[in-house]
């Protein structure tokens, strides 16, 4: 197996991954009862380092979703810094990397009946990662606006990181795919621009940012948080979280995706409309530059979002 995956962390001990399974009758596995984090590790430009990008604020992300789903006794935040850290040096992490910590509902306990319901379940804890460069088309891709709707906080809070919600975007992702697009958009129950499928919509507007508020039923993402001040701090970029109808979406001059995996990808058009969100000097490419800078360690203001490995 590649070097960043030949160890996992499963429930207190490092474990050869090919030997990491959990039982049929695990609750996640039946009723889609976990919470999980996918955080980046990027090599620094100037001196081979690895650094991991805001690492504690993925933990605290995954302790409070964690919370909403009543997964209790979890290792603290400091303990999961530690696990994710070893299970990284165990594996001889030297290259870009993906780190995917899962916290989920264990057994099924007999005399249960397959009950479903979050209190009386044991928490398990599960650590993997993987060698992982740049995934998406970062030169700019098409997106549609989705007739799924995102799972509104009354049904699946998209606020926590749950893997049952991932259908949500896996029916959205499939259906958008199928159509020539790259990936989907969704509004929210009030038809309000939510998300897309793994990542944070934002628009370029008469020189200004703007991206859905946390109220418009979205995972409030870690890139997404790093954009705005990226965007305030460094370009001293007007930053609106507010509410964005489809009409406003589809008359932006640029729009891009936020997101650990996605990192800032432009978004060229929706649906039939083309924007201009890859033109010369565009905000949207002046920031995807700033933000793999940053990642890399290439900005000392901003080396407190990063967590050397070595
Ligand atoms: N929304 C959804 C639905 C996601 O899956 C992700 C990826 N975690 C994001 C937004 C972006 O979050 P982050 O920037 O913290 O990766």
């Amino acid at each position: 197996s590649s070097p960043h995956h030949e160890w996992v962390f499963l429930n207190g001990e490092y474990v050869p991954s090919g030997n990491a399974s959990v039982p049929i009758t695990t609750q996640a596995f039946n009723y889609g009862t976990a919470v999980f984090e996918g955080i980046r590790g990027y090599v620094g430009k100037h001196n081979n380092e690895l650094n991991i990008f805001r690492l504690n604020d993925h933990i605290e992300r995954l302790l409070s979703s964690a919370k909403i789903l009543s997964l209790n006794n979890l290792p603290t935040a400091e303990e999961l810094e530690k696990s994710i850290l070893s299970l990284l040096k165990r594996n001889g992490a030297m290259t870009d990397c993906y780190i995917r910590p899962i916290a989920y509902k264990q057994h099924l306990l007999p005399g249960t009946n397959f009950g479903v319901k979050l209190s009386g379940q044991s928490s398990g804890l599960s650590i993997n990662s993987l060698a992982m460069g740049a995934y998406t088309k970062t030169q700019g891709i098409n997106c549609t606006i989705s007739s799924w709707q995102r799972v509104s906080d009354n049904s699946i809070p998209a606020r926590a990181k749950i893997t049952g919600s991932y259908v949500n975007s896996a029916l959205a992702m499939e259906a958008a795919q199928k159509n020539g697009f790259d990936d989907a958009i969704m509004l929210n129950a009030k038809g309000h621009v939510a998300e897309a499928t793994t990542s944070n919509v934002f628009i370029v507007k008469d020189g200004k940012l703007i991206t859905p508020s946390i109220n418009d039923h979205i995972l409030e993402g870690i890139t997404r948080k790093s954009i705005i001040a990226l965007a305030r701090s460094h370009f001293g970029l007007p930053v609106e979280e507010r509410s964005i109808l489809p009409s406003e979406l589809l008359s932006a001059q640029e729009c891009f995706l936020t997101g650990t995996g996605v990192e800032v990808t432009p978004v060229i058009q929706i649906d039939h409309q083309k924007l201009k969100t890859n033109q010369k000097n565009s905000l949207t490419i002046r920031l995807k530059e700033l933000y793999s800078k940053v990642v890399r360690g290439e900005l000392s203001e901003f080396k407190k979002w990063l967590t050397p490995l070595y």
